[in-house]
Formats: structure tokens, sequence, C-alpha cells
């Protein structure tokens, strides 16, 4: 299409021009924070929910830090509304989770602030 070559989809961490499908280059995705939880019973995730409510298993995909490649994903999604930041992210999520297998408590999109 003439919009792709007027306005190529870019990286949003280093703004090379990269594949429609993708938010990130093959080069940034490594700056990318991930937990590796899966659902490994000793995270701190889990300590915290746990302090406010039972939980048997709770997953974190990034490290949302200030400043990180993480947090500007975040921030695609949250302010800028792009709705391919979240499918690309429930993609992540899914390849890391067995959902046949562990079916979990509850599934949040973006990091709360603690007063949530
Ligand atoms: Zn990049």
């Amino acid at each position: 299409m003439i919009l792709d070559i007027l306005f190529p989809n870019r990286c949003i961490h280093c703004n090379r021009i990269i594949d429609g499908n993708v938010l990130v280059c093959n080069l940034c995705i490594e700056h990318i924070h991930f937990t590796h939880f899966d659902y490994h019973k000793n995270n701190f995730i889990k300590e915290k929910c746990t302090l406010l409510f039972p939980v048997e298993n709770a997953f974190a995909l990034m490290q949302f830090e200030k400043e990180n490649l993480s947090r500007k994903i975040v921030h695609e999604l949250k302010y800028k509304s792009r709705e391919k930041v979240g499918k690309i992210i429930a993609d992540w999520t899914t390849e890391r989770l067995d959902f046949k297998n562990e079916k979990p408590d509850l599934l949040v999109s973006v990091p709360l602030h603690q007063k949530n």
C-alpha cells in the first residue's frame, strides 16, 4: 500500500523501519526486560499479590521500570491507544504460558499502581 511506503512501520525504540507486524526491531527486542517468571512458585509478583488476596499463580510479562523499553511499550498501548501493541503483548504472553495445563486466576494487561 502507498501508506506503507509513505509511513513505514518503525521500531518504537530506535526508529528503524521494520515489518508491519512487529513493535521493535530484532536488536531492540533484546532490551525488553522479560521476567521469565512463567508460573514459578517463588516470584515477587506472587508474593506481592498474596499480601492483597489469595492467589495460586501470578505472572508478569515484563519488568516495568522507569526509562526502560517495557515502560515505553506499555505507554504506547496506554496513552497512544495502539491496538497492535495489545495484540503483541498478548502474543508474547501466550508464547510464555501454558494455558492448557495451568489457568491463571487473573490476567492484567498493564501494571497497576499499588493504590489500585
Ligand atoms: Zn530498534
